[in-house]
């Protein structure tokens, strides 16, 4: 099943392409460099943490904890 991918080269080349769904790399046409598979626009827009998913997480845990601690407990005043 072919499906259309955004990819992006190391040299910042983006060119819409129509591969398997499985394929996660293909070849450049403009510098011949590997050109990754890139997270759909869409998606991207939906979520912004989308990318970051383990800063959002320890983010979320640090932001949980402090919550819960009385405020003369915490020395460093933040
Ligand atoms: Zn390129």
């Amino acid at each position: 099943m072919l499906l259309l991918f955004d990819f992006k080269c190391p040299n910042g080349h983006v060119e819409e392409r129509l591969v398997d769904r499985e394929l996660r790399t293909t070849k450049c046409k403009s510098c011949g460099e590997p050109a990754s598979r890139m997270i759909s626009p869409v998606r991207c827009a939906l979520d912004p943490h989308a990318g970051f998913p383990d800063a959002t997480d320890k983010w979320t845990k640090r932001h949980e904890v402090e919550g819960r601690k009385p405020s003369e407990s915490n020395p460093n005043g933040w």
